[in-house]
């Protein structure tokens, strides 16, 4: 049990570690967060890895799981961090897409705020104290209770073409359908790791797959393979690249499609497949089983997700739409 594990700070010369890390933030002194730290015998750059800032997105937590035990020592240079679950006050809560203590979305509160709220301190705790210094940081996700996801990965496009051509190099790392590299804009407000790296030109990547709080084999595979493919990128692992199954399409814009009434969304098209701008995706129905509303795409693109449980507000999103890098 993680419970048993001993608290305490220094590092290991090199080997396997497992241990409760404690942040130095007095606001996140309630809470600890179990960390795997996995040291190789030659120097080299830090790999760190987390999972569960969604706590239902459960085959991104299996990953972070299995990961722990595929980095040998022996076989391996520089080091990876793993924390396999991150939003420990929704723990046993089970909360979809917000850390219980202060209601906020931890995945779009980056690069956070040593003097903010919970989210905010925590944010600021993995920006600033637990991955300083880590040539790379990735955050695994997908498959929230009642949502389905396309296999994808997110990277933060700066305008910087150095940093977005490495950024881009280590998101295609995954076995993606789809490729996202956010638009600079997104650095203006607080947003995912990527964004809140991405404004101080630190590398950060998010993996997507999974549905409906299930752990799905490929799912977790992806994101498992995915990790190791940066590992290999980046130097930790010395091993061949692995081949690509999926088309890893690149994207460079993430589009929101909110419900145009409150109803219950019945789908057309699923994640992972190909739409044009105007084309139905769905209805908008009362419970009186009344067509309200179509659903229609705003844009040409990619469907990165959609929500499965039909019934949502209006102005909620219904799903969201990658849109293909032009030549
Ligand atoms: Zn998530």
């Amino acid at each position: 049990m993680p419970e048993q594990l001993p608290e305490q700070d220094g590092s290991i010369t090199h080997g396997i570690r497992r241990r409760l890390l404690r942040f130095s933030n007095p606001k996140l002194s309630d809470y600890v967060w179990p960390l795997c730290e996995i040291r190789g015998s030659q120097p080299g750059p830090r790999l760190c890895i987390s999972a569960g800032v969604h706590v239902n997105e459960v085959s991104a937590i299996e990953a972070a799981v299995r990961l722990q035990r595929l980095f040998d020592p022996q076989e391996m240079r520089g080091s990876v961090e793993i924390i396999p679950l991150i939003n420990q006050p929704a723990r046993f809560q089970y909360s979809e897409y917000v850390c219980p203590i202060d209601g906020r979305n931890i995945n779009f509160s980056f690069p956070g705020k040593p003097d903010g709220s919970f989210t905010e301190a925590l944010c600021d705790a993995v920006t600033t104290e637990w991955t300083r210094g880590a040539a790379c940081y990735v955050d695994l996700h997908g498959g929230d209770l009642r949502e389905q996801v396309a296999f994808f990965s997110i990277y933060q496009r700066t305008g910087d073409e150095n940093f977005d051509a490495e950024a881009r190099a280590l998101a295609m790392c995954f076995d993606a359908e789809i490729v996202v590299g956010l638009p600079p804009k997104h650095m203006e407000q607080p947003g995912r790791p990527p964004t809140g790296f991405a404004r101080e030109r630190r590398f950060s990547i998010m993996s997507e797959a999974g549905s409906h709080g299930m752990v799905e084999h490929d799912a977790v595979e992806y994101h498992v393979g995915g990790v190791l493919n940066i590992a290999r990128h980046i130097g930790v692992l010395p091993e061949a690249r692995s081949q690509f199954a999926r088309g890893r399409a690149p994207c460079d814009d993430y589009i929101w499609v909110d419900s145009p009434e409150d109803g219950e969304f019945h789908a057309l098209v699923d994640p992972g497949c190909q739409v044009t701008k105007g084309q139905q995706l769905g209805t908008i129905y009362s419970l009186f089983g009344e067509p309200l509303a179509p659903v229609v795409a705003p844009v040409d693109g990619l469907m990165l997700w959609r929500m499965t449980h039909p019934t949502l507000k209006a102005g909620m999103a219904t799903l969201a739409i990658a849109v293909e890098e032009r030549q």
